[in-house]
């Protein structure tokens, strides 16, 4: 399937979603509590999706049970919520996603629950600062390889991680996942050139220990096969018709930590 190109009324709709998404990531941060069932974050997300008047593109999707996946500590991605108690101490890795009139939303977050070990907070902010930096380097007219040569340089410039190398971000727009398919490592320049209109969701997965993984019995889970504990990020961006960035899944749509890097966003959103 070729890339989609949004306009800039598609792209207002998708930053509805986005913002609805932003937002629903922001409550269940401030809500995960040592004590909680990785379901009652499910049921917050639900509720608010709802009450914002979008949809979850995860619930159903190839059979996935709930409105949220949440990870926790070597799960990865893709963890089915239920029954599950967040201890202190944990990595909670949250993906969400929401669809209004028809246009996509997604992102994640790690939060960590109390206490943490000062090495699984760094996993978390390396993480996340390797997502900024590749949506950074996937400005107007750079080519797609270097967002992941981005995220990897800068995540080995920061000690010994794995970065998982069998999933990756993705083209976002009409659903959920779209060409391309966006690597988290490799060499510069190459790939398509990022142009106004393209929507990309940026989302980093690394762990502590090896790249490699594992998929549990239900189907779904991505544990890390060392079972070392492991942090996902993830934004939606797009390049708007002046040749500026947006973060669509961005309370802010992205303008702090952009400016941070050098980079002004779109004020057409
Ligand atoms: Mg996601
Ligand atoms: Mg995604």
């Amino acid at each position: 399937m070729a890339i989609q190109i949004k306009t800039l009324d598609q792209l207002k709709v998708m930053r509805r979603a986005g913002l609805l998404v932003g937002q629903t990531l922001e409550l269940i941060r401030t809500s995960v509590k040592a004590g909680m069932t990785t379901d009652a974050l499910d049921a917050i997300a639900e509720a608010n999706i709802k009450r914002g008047g979008g949809t979850s593109n995860f619930k159903g999707y190839h059979g996935f049970p709930a409105t949220i996946c949440v990870s926790i500590n070597d799960e990865i991605v893709h963890g089915i919520p239920g029954s599950r108690v967040i201890n202190e101490g944990d990595i909670v890795s949250i993906d969400c996603g929401a669809i209004i009139e028809g246009w996509h939303g997604d992102a994640a977050i790690s939060v960590g629950v109390g206490p943490m070990d000062p090495e699984d907070q760094k996993l978390m902010d390396v993480c996340e600062e390797s997502m900024w930096r590749g949506i950074a380097a996937g400005k107007n007219g750079s080519r797609l390889s270097d967002i992941g040569y981005a995220i990897e340089q800068y995540t080995n410039s920061q000690g010994k991680y794995g970065i998982l190398q069998e999933y990756g971000g993705h083209g976002i727009g009409t659903e959920m996942h779209q060409e391309p398919h966006v690597l988290n490592f490799g060499k510069a320049g190459n790939g398509p050139e990022i142009v106004p209109g393209l929507a990309l969701a940026i989302e980093p997965m690394i762990t502590r220990g090896s790249p490699k993984t594992k998929v549990l019995g239900d189907d779904w889970t991505v544990v890390s096969a060392d079972k070392t504990r492991g942090a996902h990020f993830e934004n939606s961006y797009a390049i708007l018709p002046d040749g500026k960035p947006y973060v669509l899944t961005a309370l802010d749509g992205g303008q702090a930590q952009l400016a941070r890097l050098g980079i002004e966003i779109s004020d057409l959103l």
